[in-house]
């Protein structure tokens, strides 16, 4: 007896002879433990996050340490009710820290202080839904909000949390809130403050670079350059892709529209990251709009003048970045919240730059 936390269907090709094979996949969960489960030839509607299933005759192997479990023709699926799943109390589940959510996890009590709340509509299907999306921390770090039902929560609030559950989202692990999910108002003492969290001074590069991003980095350094695609770029109207010579990889054909955009390389003399500018922070940084921008473009149609010129403008400037960062194969990027340009003491500087090669005299 399980529920399905996730799914996804796609086909893969028979090895005989080529021909296509449905199946979904994805997560399952009694609210104890979380297994991956892999459905050949399920029926054609109907399966989806949330519903619950009878299995009998299901085959149990293992993928890189972790149980799983195989949906056959020899297994029997049915639909079950949430109450017949086991009864967990929320006091039996154990406590976990902000650190320790990892994607997939789920059966487990939180204590967190919201730092920040916002709602959100967004289309599920044909259906238009409301999300509270936000920030919650603890002691030992920030992670994403994401909740599906109303719980009223409001920043500030310390909250205990049960019945949620983590999925990875845009490489950051998200905290999901749904309907049956529990939320209770606590004093939360050792909690910290939401203003310490996302006021917290700048740490070095290298720092944020080795625990691999976060939900509120905060980060000052020099601009040294540009990466591509930086400066007038088009979108998709429908899905916002960027679109080349006209076509969107989803939507094929498409009248892109135009848009701004800078991908910053931040240096701070322990490492380097990208901060992706959007078109709002791109001319406030640049003082240069798009319109103005556009209007450059149609006298000297030439798209890398308009990146020289944003990079002219930026490049020496030290910046003070916050926001969300997450890390690849390429560094950590930041999309940011905001970003102060922090003037540079000329003097000073270069007093200091005197000192040292006096030193090395
Ligand atoms: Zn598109």
């Amino acid at each position: 007896m399980a529920r399905i936390v996730t799914c996804e269907r796609r086909e893969v090709a028979r090895k005989s002879d080529g021909s296509r094979r449905p199946i979904v996949s994805g997560l399952l969960s009694d609210g104890t433990a979380t297994v991956r489960f892999t459905w050949w030839d399920p029926p054609r509607e109907g399966i989806e996050r949330g519903l619950v299933l009878r299995v009998v005759g299901a085959e149990v192997g293992e993928f890189r340490g972790r149980a799983e479990v195989t949906f056959s023709w020899r297994t029997r699926v049915g639909p079950a009710s949430v109450a017949e799943l086991p009864r967990v109390s929320p006091e039996e589940l154990p406590f976990r820290t902000v650190r320790d959510l990892r994607p997939a996890e789920e059966g487990f009590r939180v204590e967190v202080r919201v730092v920040r709340i916002a709602t959100k509509t967004v289309s599920v299907g044909e259906e238009r839904r409301v999300v509270y999306e936000g920030l919650v921390a603890d002691r030992t770090g920030a992670i994403a909000l994401s909740a599906w039902s109303d719980f009223a929560l409001k920043v500030g609030e310390a909250v205990r949390i049960t019945g949620g559950y983590v999925r990875g989202f845009r490489r950051r692990p998200q905290l999901v809130l749904d309907e049956r999910s529990t939320v209770v108002r606590i004093e939360g003492e050792d909690l910290p403050d939401p203003t310490q969290l996302l006021e917290s001074p700048p740490r070095s590069i290298a720092e944020v670079e080795d625990e691999g991003g976060g939900e509120a980095v905060a980060v000052e350094g020099i601009v040294v350059g540009l990466l591509p695609p930086s400066g007038i770029v088009f979108r998709c109207p429908t899905c916002g892709r960027s679109v080349r010579s006209g076509i969107c990889r989803v939507h094929g054909q498409v009248d892109g529209q135009a848009d701004l955009r800078a991908r910053i390389v931040l240096d701070d003399g322990t490492g380097a990251l990208t901060v992706n500018a959007n078109r709002s922070a791109t001319e406030k940084l640049w003082g240069v709009t798009l319109d103005e921008a556009q209007a450059r473009l149609r006298s000297q149609p030439d798209p890398t003048l308009i990146e020289e010129q944003i990079l002219e403008a930026l490049l020496g400037r030290r910046l003070r970045v916050r926001g969300p960062g997450t890390k690849d194969d390429f560094g950590v990027t930041i999309s940011p919240e905001s970003i102060e340009r922090v003037d540079i003491d000329l003097d000073a500087t270069a007093e200091e730059l005197l000192a040292r090669l006096g030193e090395r005299r």
